[in-house]
């Protein structure tokens, strides 16, 4: 296993190929790494520039109100690397970039082998499935949907269905940042959409009041039924006592990887959020990685880098 990578990593740095073609390659299509000392991968952080002439932002934004100013993926990967984490999911901005998703697709040209993009699509376009898969050429290889951002029947747009219907040959999951509420309507299309892949961003934010309600838990878990759906057990620091050592939230995780198990969870950080003058990157990682008891070695794995990995380093 570890030659293979190594022959990747050497592949990649040396062949000073088009990012698009080495991805085309089904030799190279596995399990691109940084190195045994950074085997981990966060499946959910952002990142922004302040060269917003070069990105622009969306109409309603201004410079002044990106905050942090600036948190590019060189700024992320400081944070990162110390921590053991090699690779990273890029997840699209919506607040700053709107569905345009240039500066993810740019830092993963720039490094093909440690991004991945989980980007959008304004779903009242009628070429989704178009999009898609223009994307997935790009380094996009899943996409985030938010009832935020469409606001009523948000699951019933001809482009949402689209875009279920076209994540089952994909393989793009959908990543739906919901609340408990939004759990059933979900469940309702992994239903009718059996064979799509799904993630459910930071545990369906079940704790963001402080308080983790059991009927909720119960939802969430209840939505293991569903084969292809996953969870990011992620931001802490938005969740629970929000604040390290965040070992509140460990009986959450305890009860969704028994529903779950370790190949259906992920964690992440959701930073530059997590890094927020309490919280920090390690504080994120350290709870899975150096606290939770009740997990193999192997498992562990599994949580830091392998669920991740085969959800969306798959090309
Ligand atoms: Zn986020």
């Amino acid at each position: 296993m570890q030659i293979k990578l190594n022959r990747r990593e050497a592949l990649v740095a040396g062949s000073g190929m088009l990012a698009s073609a080495v991805l085309s390659s089904q030799a190279q299509a596995m399990a691109p790494t940084s190195g045994s000392d950074t085997p981990w991968i966060d499946a959910h952080s952002h990142i922004w520039t302040p060269d917003t002439s070069k990105f622009k932002l969306r109409e309603t934004v201004t410079p002044d109100q990106l905050a942090p100013h600036s948190f590019t993926d060189e700024e992320l990967m400081a944070v990162a690397t110390p921590e053991g984490v090699g690779r990273v999911v890029l997840i699209q901005h919506w607040p700053y970039h709107g569905w345009d998703n240039s500066y993810l697709i740019d830092a993963w040209q720039r490094h093909p082998e440690k991004f991945r993009i989980v980007g959008m699509i304004d779903d009242a376009r009628s070429d989704t499935e178009k999009q898609m898969k223009a994307l997935l050429k790009q380094g996009v290889t899943g996409f985030r949907i938010n009832p935020g951002i469409t606001k009523g029947d948000w699951l019933g747009t001809a482009g949402m269905q689209q875009m279920w219907k076209t994540a089952a040959t994909t393989r793009q999951p959908m990543c739906c940042l919901i609340n408990p509420e939004n759990l059933a309507e979900v469940g309702a299309m992994c239903t009718r959409f059996p064979e799509t892949p799904v993630v459910i961003d930071h545990f369906a934010r079940i704790g963001v009041t402080g308080e983790v309600k059991p009927a909720e838990l119960k939802s969430l878990c209840d939505l293991a039924k569903h084969r292809l759906v996953k969870v990011k057990i992620s931001a802490y620091y938005a969740l629970g006592k929000k604040q390290p050592p965040h070992e509140e939230l460990v009986p959450m995780i305890r009860q969704l990887f028994d529903a779950y198990g370790a190949d259906r969870l992920m964690w992440a950080s959701d930073c530059p959020y997590q890094i927020d003058g309490k919280s920090t990157y390690r504080s994120s990682i350290s709870l899975i990685r150096d606290h939770i008891d009740f997990v193999t070695k192997e498992e562990r794995t599994k949580l830091l880098c392998t669920t991740a990995e085969s959800t969306f380093f798959f090309v």
